[in-house]
């Protein structure tokens, strides 16, 4: 997962793209990098980019040098690439005119477009990082369009470019880009798989500054207002004079990623007009409801999140139940979240590190623990096992997502299957594995319900492949899978 902004303003703006990574931080903790653009004769595009989290990358002095009143920036945690500096974002290539680009997705085709790239199109690649095929697929298209048609409209030509894209990359990819002496670019993938918000700043002369980010998380504190989203397979394109156009290339089915809702975005987010924050206490009445019929005899003394994405799902259960909620786990707010960590060894060890349970709240209690999904199941147990520790009568475990079963290729890290806890075991098997009393489970129909319930959104399908098996692009079958995991698998072996 990756966070990614763009900001289009009539003044300096690396600061407010510092500012925004800072509220995207949660979207990736691995490296983080900002690219600013001077629009005068100079047309320079300035750069740092850095591994670390962004407070770590940045300082007066570089701040100092990324001059600009455009610039895109983005936070990384990868699932494609490795973590050398190279495969950090921004990237830039030269030519057409010098086009600069940051992404949030996964492409699924990707090493097919490497070949590509290299034997058809002649374009050399210096990174191992998806968002290289976009960028130099893109360019390769915007060449030949300008190079055919001189004289057309040059947002008929991005237009051109984009479509081109469209149809030759395939997977999820929300883009930045800034394209030197010509303006800003903004692209979302033909089913919208990953987000992209836009914002807009009245300035006191009556010009528009302009914002596009992962989470509408920053809008507030930086004075812009949520004007939508991007629309799946819509390209917006803003000049250097500030002259904003958007056109919708594609007319597919819209199919945002709904584990967005259940634990990636900041609960303060809105995204594709649905408010995390609600959905996920939605998704605690839902589960609340279901618990009832299912166990009308058996209630728990005290409900307790897993913090703490899933503190808000728990809130809403404590509260249909009846039921005291607690925060019977102390979450240490300075040790980053653990499904985002790389590694197994580091997810392993980190969870005791993170989570101290609060005896006082568990010794001789019925305990419900909700978290927001059980993923490859390691947390859970360990979570489990500390309240047992510290004394439960009994222990039920609430998952506020369904059983996560497929791997994703849309840029989220479960990617494949021996990993997932549901890919390989029953929901019993799994109950005992984790040692718990009851395990329960979120239904798939009732998590899109509690997601889709509210907001103006036009959302055809939420992407459930994780949870279904059913991609929505990418025509993934047996072999594709088996083909991308063992891909995945190998750019492991590299970090
Ligand atoms: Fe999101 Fe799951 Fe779809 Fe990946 S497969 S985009 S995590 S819903």
């Amino acid at each position: 997962m990756c966070g990614i902004v763009g900001i289009y303003s009539h003044k300096p703006v690396a600061a407010e793209i510092y500012d925004s990574l800072i509220h995207l931080q949660h979207r990736g903790q691995d490296a983080a990098g900002i690219l600013t653009y001077t629009k005068n004769t100079q047309r320079k595009f300035h750069i740092k980019k850095g591994a670390g989290l962004v407070r770590d990358i940045f300082d007066e002095q570089n701040m100092a040098r990324l001059q600009g009143n455009l610039g895109i920036g983005h936070s990384r945690y990868p699932t494609v690439g490795g973590f050398g500096i190279e495969d950090a974002q921004p990237i830039w290539t030269a030519a057409p005119y010098g086009i600069a680009m940051a992404h949030n997705g996964n492409i699924v085709n990707y090493p097919d477009l490497v070949k590509e790239l290299w034997q058809k199109d002649r374009r050399h690649l210096n990174a191992s990082v998806d968002i290289e095929v976009v960028l130099h697929v893109f360019a390769h298209a915007l060449d030949k369009a300008t190079l055919t048609n001189p004289d057309s409209d040059f947002f008929d030509l991005i237009c051109s470019a984009v479509q081109s894209t469209f149809s030759r990359v395939s997977g999820a990819y929300s883009v930045v880009a800034i394209i030197s002496g010509k303006g800003m670019v903004v692209f979302r993938d033909p089913h919208g798989i990953r987000p992209l918000a836009r914002g807009i700043r009245r300035n006191e002369d009556g010009s528009d500054d302009y914002i596009f980010s992962s989470e509408t998380t920053m809008f507030y504190s930086l004075g812009y207002d949520l004007d939508g989203d991007i629309h799946p397979g819509e390209v917006v394109y803003i000049d250097l004079e500030g002259n904003c156009f958007s056109r919708r290339l594609t007319e597919n089915q819209f199919s945002p990623c709904i584990f967005e809702y259940v634990y990636f975005a900041r609960p303060d987010t809105t995204m594709n007009k649905i408010s995390v924050y609600r959905a996920r206490l939605r998704m605690g009445q839902n589960l609340a409801r279901r618990w009832k019929e299912t166990y009308p005899d058996i209630l728990p003394d005290i409900v307790i999140p897993a913090p703490s994405t899933a503190n808000t799902s728990a809130l809403s259960m404590a509260f249909e139940l009846g039921i005291r909620y607690s925060e019977g786990l102390y979450k240490n707010p300075f040790i980053g979240r653990t499904f985002i960590m790389p590694g197994q060894l580091q997810r392993k060890k980190s969870v005791k590190y993170k989570l101290v349970p609060q005896e006082l709240e568990i010794r001789n209690k019925k305990v419900m623990i909700v978290d927001d999904s059980i993923v490859r199941g390691n947390t859970s147990k360990e979570i489990v096992k500390m309240v047992r520790d510290f004394g439960a009568k009994e222990v039920y475990f609430v998952s506020a997502c369904p059983p996560v079963k497929s791997p994703c290729f849309y840029g989220v890290d479960m990617p494949t299957r021996c990993e997932l806890i549901a890919s390989n075991m029953n929901i019993e098997d799994i109950r005992k594995e984790m040692n718990v009393d009851i395990l329960f489970y979120q239904n798939i129909a009732e998590l899109v319900e509690a997601v889709t319930r509210k907001g103006d959104h036009n959302i055809d399908r939420p992407c459930l492949a994780c949870l279904d098996g059913v991609y929505p692009v990418g025509n993934i079958n047996k072999d594709i899978m088996n083909g991308l995991e063992t891909q995945r698998n190998h750019e492991r072996l590299k970090i």
